[in-house]
């Protein structure tokens, strides 16, 4: 079906991450290379006991015992003898084989062997994972976990664990803590707070800003020391709708402005200095949405990691219309292994975001029951 584009200044959801994605510095990571043979010598590979294999299952006497970090220079595995070895110790010299406890017998100080050991069973060889100097990750490798194990490992300094700091601030005049009935509450800096708490950072939750351009200038160009700021509200076309000027008068670098996502068109982001602006839509679903899915890939760029993926793939349990020319995110309840499309009121209708677990991508001409579709789980 052809489908009319009244939207063509839209950029895509692919191209926004993208441009998010590029623009943010990752940490500089030098390549790791293996300081030393990696094992550094023949190391046992269970528990057991350490022999020469060429004498068969002769019973052995056992010298002692050597664990993990001890010296194997305290013993030589001569014919008729063994050495009680746990996994992770270093092999005697003498011996060229492990015989695990499981395979073993053991009477008056004898190792009884119940197996024809093989020389280099159960022993993890010098130099079988690395040799000194090769390269185990190239320079800008993503920062997981597991490389930094690897950092260490081989010796080299590993940047302490830290949490990002992001600073949470809401935009609108009409946001009051006691509201009249033309005011409302604040519920997107609570609600964006927990969500960044939620995906690793630590929050600076401040006060919301009034809908005044000297005000917000001087709010979004106070130093703080977080290098993301998330606002919410004030990115639309609306009279009173003054982030996006504010930004380019401060000299800020408008990433990208407006989106091809529903709900969530208004979405912006900037770099101001080095620091990066998401300026949310002020609609919860909006914001909530637009966070989920551009806060982590900030958060991970940052931080070294790699892209990450957030979308799941199910099965839709019900028909969902999408009659716009942008793809929609529909709230969705998890139920027996498929996406239950709930009636939602859309950009506003915090509720039923509330009550989903799920949000469905819908592309426009909607989508029929049975559909397989892609989805962000709700935090
Ligand atoms: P805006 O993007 O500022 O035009 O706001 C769009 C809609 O979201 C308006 O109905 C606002 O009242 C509402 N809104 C803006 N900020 C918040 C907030 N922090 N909490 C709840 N609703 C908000
Ligand atoms: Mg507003």
């Amino acid at each position: 079906m052809a489908m009319s584009c009244d939207h063509p200044d839209l950029l895509p959801l692919e191209e926004a991450l993208r441009r998010l994605w590029e623009a943010l510095p990752a940490p500089h990571t030098a390549e790791v290379r293996a300081d030393r043979d990696d094992p550094a010598m023949d190391r046992a590979a269970m528990d057991g006991v350490a022999l020469r294999s060429g004498d068969g299952r002769a019973p052995r006497r056992i010298l002692g015992t050597l664990f993990a970090g001890d010296d194997p220079a305290a013993f030589r595995v001569e014919p008729g003898t063994c050495v009680r070895i746990m996994t992770g110790a270093a092999l005697p010299p003498g011996a060229d084989a492990i015989v695990p406890v499981e395979q073993l017998s053991e009477s008056e100080g004898a190792a009884l062997v119940l197996v024809d050991p093989e020389p280099g069973d159960h022993v993890r060889p010098r130099g079988e994972q690395a040799r000194a100097g090769d390269l185990l990750l190239p320079a800008g490798a993503p920062l997981t976990a597991a490389a930094m194990g690897l950092r260490a490992q081989v010796g080299l300094p590993v940047p302490g664990p830290v949490r990002l700091r992001v600073a949470v601030a809401s935009t609108g005049d009409e946001l009051v803590a006691l509201p009249a009935a033309h005011q409302i509450r604040d519920s997107n800096g609570p609600m964006l707070a927990a969500l960044a708490h939620a995906l690793g950072a630590d929050v600076l939750h401040r006060p919301s800003l009034p809908d005044d351009p000297a005000a917000l200038a001087a709010a979004l160009s106070a130093p703080d020391g977080t290098p993301i700021l998330l606002t919410s509200g004030g990115v639309s076309m609306g009279e009173h709708d003054h982030l996006p000027s504010v930004l380019a008068g401060l000299g800020a670098r408008i990433l990208f402005h407006r989106i091809r996502l529903k709900p969530g068109k208004p979405m912006l982001a900037a770099l101001l200095g080095d620091r990066l602006v998401l300026g949310l839509p002020g609609n919860p679903v909006s914001a909530y949405l637009n966070a989920l899915l551009f806060l982590p890939v900030a958060l991970a760029r940052l931080q070294g990691l790699a892209r990450p993926d957030p979308w799941r793939r199910g099965t839709l349990a019900a028909r969902v219309k999408n009659k716009g020319d942008r793809p929609l995110l529909h709230p969705c309840r998890q139920r027996d292994g498929e996406l239950h499309p709930l009636p939602s009121k859309g950009s506003g209708d915090l509720v039923t975001l509330a009550q989903a677990d799920a949000c469905a991508w819908i592309e426009p001409g909607g989508l029929e029951a049975g559909a397989k579709v892609r989805y962000l789980p709700v935090l």
